[in-house]
């Protein structure tokens, strides 16, 4: 089969590639692939675990041979959970697999789903209901990640959120917001063009850059960056949630009064990571294609064999990117 390859850091091919049977998982042949923020990271800043690897964690795939037993009939579309627990660490014996200490993962462990097929064991097979697209199953993952992130705690019919990130997860978090019920959901990002894209997706949108006056019962922070997590603090209202979903790229230093606010304000801090099939993944697949809309955050859609080209737009920023498919 043939797999976009990443050679070494910067480097893309799409080319030949063994595909490794596993005896007992699906073959599955991919349906779409979507390039997450991470995989810009793994691939172009030196952030792979090995080479050469196939990247790719947020994908649909159809099932193509069922092994002996299974429950999937070939031509099953389904969604994939890429995080494979070890089954028998202080968190998996919890229950808590997205909190294993030593998991693999489909395109960052192991080869993913740039790739035109691979193996999924039946556990992360997730079939996906009549109505919902390949490309909408294959946004299970940040919208998951998204779920996970806005649930867990209270939030009042009506209370007032803010989502600090326009990416994806941002605006998928926003409309998770919107359908808890905030009675306002506001997105602060400081690129004005992810700011007209929040309007266009019907929610307030401020410039992050400016500051934020307004107080809120519950801040998201999806940027990830210490100016960003500040924010979060800085415009959370008294006995408000902040919940932490962007991955950091630096270091917080939280000065005295910033810190002493965090006392004075009783705000609770929320910290999330990965998603879970249950609830995370069946609440995305339930509500895909009705009040959540996952179809407009797609800005591109380019075939995997073109995928490095895809990569350099992004990189350049050549044009909007919100989310690109990656497609067979
Ligand atoms: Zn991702
Ligand atoms: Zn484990």
């Amino acid at each position: 089969m043939k797999a976009l390859i990443l050679e070494e850091n910067g480097k893309l091919a799409w080319r030949e590639h063994e595909l490794r049977r596993v005896d007992g998982w699906y073959r599955m042949r991919v349906a779409a692939a979507g390039i997450c923020g991470s995989d810009l990271g793994r691939g172009f800043k030196g952030g792979a675990y090995h080479y050469p690897l196939v990247m790719g964690h947020e994908f649909s795939a159809v099932v193509e041979e069922t092994p002996a037993g299974g429950r999937y009939a070939p031509g099953t579309l389904a969604a994939v959970y890429p995080l494979l627990p070890c089954g028998k660490c202080a968190a998996c014996s919890k229950g808590h697999i997205q909190l294993c200490a030593h998991y693999d993962y489909f395109g960052s462990r192991r080869d993913g789903a740039f790739a035109e097929e691979l193996y999924v064991p039946e556990s992360h097979v997730i079939p996906v209901p009549a109505g919902v697209t390949a490309e909408e199953a294959a946004m299970t993952e940040p919208a998951a990640v998204a779920y996970h992130g806005t649930h867990g705690f209270e939030l009042e019919k009506g209370g007032r959120a803010l989502v600090i990130g326009g990416g994806p997860i941002g605006l998928i978090a926003a409309q998770w917001l919107r359908i808890r019920g905030a009675g306002e959901v506001t997105v602060a990002d400081i690129d004005p063009a992810k700011q007209a894209f929040a309007r266009r997706l019907g929610f307030d949108a401020v410039d992050s850059g400016k500051g934020v006056s307004q107080e809120f019962d519950v801040v998201i922070e999806a940027c990830g960056l210490a100016a960003t997590r500040t924010l979060a603090v800085e415009c959370c209202a008294r006995k408000g949630v902040v919940s932490f979903i962007g991955n950091p790229a630096d270091d917080w230093l939280l000065p005295k009064p910033l810190f002493s606010s965090i006392l004075r304000k009783e705000l609770s801090f929320h910290g999330n990571w990965n998603s879970v099939p249950n609830p995370d993944w069946c609440q995305v697949l339930a509500h895909a294609g009705k009040d959540l809309n996952l179809r407009d955050l797609v800005t591109a859609r380019v075939p995997m064999a073109d995928g490095a080209s895809a990569f350099a737009r992004i990189l350049a920023r050549e044009g909007f990117h919100c989310k690109t498919i990656l497609t067979p």
